[in-house]
C-alpha cells in the first residue's frame, strides 16, 4: 500500500553533514535519502536543518563545532544542492501552491525548516532572513531554552514556564511572514502560550501522545484538544522512548505508532494527527527501519479499520491544509 505521504520533520540534512556529503541523495545508514524517499512515494518532506546550542561537534561528526551561522549555511547549501541534483524528481516548496504544482508534476516537494530558533538571536530582521532563505517552519526550541522561550523538562517548575517577551512577539511575526509555528520540544508553558499568540495553526511537527508515553516530548490530552481546535497537527514520532510506556523498551513498533495514531483521534478528532518520523534524528530497534517500509504503517491502520478517508487526512490532507494556512512563501525566495 504506497500511500503519498507528508513527513513534517527527518533530521537527514545533519546525516549529510556528518557524512562530509555535497548531497543527501544517496547516504549510508540514512533512513530518508532521497532515492529511499523516493521509492517510498513520498510526496512532500520536512528537512530540518538542526542547530545544536550546547557544542555537540559528535553530532555531525567533526572535531571541532563551527559557528551556528556557518552550519546553517552548510545545510542550507547540501539542501540546495541536493535539489539542483534531483531536479527531475523533487523541487523546493515554500507554499501549499507549489507544493501542489511538484505534486502534478510528479515530484517529492522538499520543504526546508528549521530545529531550534536558537539561530534567530532574538532579532525579528532574522526570522524575516530565514523566510527568504527558504525556510517554512520553525521548532522554536530544541532542549534548552533560547530567545524564544522555555524547552520542555522533566522539572515542573521549568516545565510550567512559557514563551519570552520576544517569543510570543516573534510568534505573531511568523503568522504574518507564513512561517508554521513548531511547538515540538518546547515547555507546556511555552505551548499553551504559543496557542494563545498564534493566530493561525501551529503544529508539533514530530510529538506523540503523554498518556501513551510519560515523556516530556509528547502532548498532554489537554494539549491535544487545545492544538485541535487551533487547527493543529502532531506528527506522529518514531522514536521508541516517545513511543513506548516503558521508557527503556527500545523497540520501535507499528502497532504502537497506530495506537497512538488512535489516541489523537479519540482526543482531538481526525484532523490533528499526521506524520513526524524524525528519521535519521532516532534510535532504537525498529520496524520501520526506512521510509521505504512506511507502507507497513499505513497497512495497519487499514487494519484497524481506520478508513481509507481517514488514512489519506493523516498521510497527507492535514498537514496539508496547515501548510495552505500557515505557510507562504517569501518573494525573494522564488526558485
Ligand atoms: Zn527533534
Amino acid at each position: 500500500m504506497i500511500m503519498k505521504y507528508i513527513d513534517m520533520h527527518c533530521d537527514t540534512l545533519s546525516i549529510g553533514l556528518a557524512q562530509h556529503k555535497e548531497t543527501i541523495t544517496k547516504l549510508e545508514n540514512s533512513m530518508a535519502d532521497i532515492d529511499r524517499l523516493y521509492q517510498a512515494g513520498n510526496g512532500a518532506q520536512f528537512f530540518a536543518m538542526f542547530v545544536p546550542q550546547r557544542d555537540m561537534p559528535k553530532w555531525y561528526g567533526m572535531e571541532e563545532m563551527p559557528e551556528h551561522e556557518v552550519l546553517l549555511q552548510m545545510m542550507s547549501d547540501t539542501f540546495w544542492e541536493t535539489i539542483k541534483e534531483n531536479e527531475n524528481r523533487m523541487a523546493f516548496a515554500q507554499s501549499y501552491e507549489k507544493m501542489q504544482e511538484n505534486l502534478r508534476e510528479g515530484k517529492l516537494s522538499a520543504f526546508l525548516t528549521m530545529e531550534n530558533g536558537f539561530a534567530v538571536r532574538g532579532k525579528m530582521e532574522n526570522l524575516k532572513k530565514f523566510h527568504e532563505m527558504g525556510v517554512g517552519l520553525i521548532t522554536l526550541t530544541w532542549n534548552d531554552p533560547n530567545c524564544f522561550g522555555q524547552n520542555h523538562s522533566m522539572d515542573r517548575t521549568l516545565m510550567q514556564m512559557g514563551l519570552t517577551d520576544f517569543g510570543k512577539e516573534a510568534v505573531r511575526y511568523m503568522n504574518e511572514l507564513g512561517m508554521i509555528v513548531d511547538v515540538s520540544h518546547l515547555s507546556d508553558g511555552g505551548f499553551y502560550d504559543v496557542a494563545e499568540f498564534s493566530k493561525k495553526p501551529f503544529v508539533a511537527s514530530h510529538s506523540n501522545c503523554r498518556e501513551l508515553s510519560p515523556a516530556t516530548r509528547n502532548l498532554t490530552d489537554d494539549m491535544i484538544r487545545v492544538l485541535a481546535n487551533k487547527g493543529g497537527v502532531a506528527g506522529i514520532n518514531f522514536e521508541p522512548t516517545f513511543l513506548n510506556w516503558n521508557q527503556e523498551d527500545i523497540h520501535s513498533r507499528v502497532s504502537r505508532m497506530c495506537d497512538h495514531v488512535e489516541h489523537f483521534i479519540k482526543i482531538g478528532g481526525e484532523e490533528c494527527v499526521g506524520i513526524g518520523t524524525d528519521f535519521d534524528g532516532i534510535g532504537g530497534k525498529f520496524e520501520i527501519h526506512d521510509c521505504t517500509k512506511m507502507d507497513l504503517f499505513f497497512e495497519e491502520l487499514h487494519r484497524r479499520k481506520i478508513s481509507d478517508r481517514v488514512i489519506e487526512k493523516i498521510a497527507f490532507s492535514n498537514v496539508a491544509r496547515v501548510i495552505k494556512e500557515s505557510m507562504k512563501a517569501s518573494e525573494k525566495c522564488m526558485v
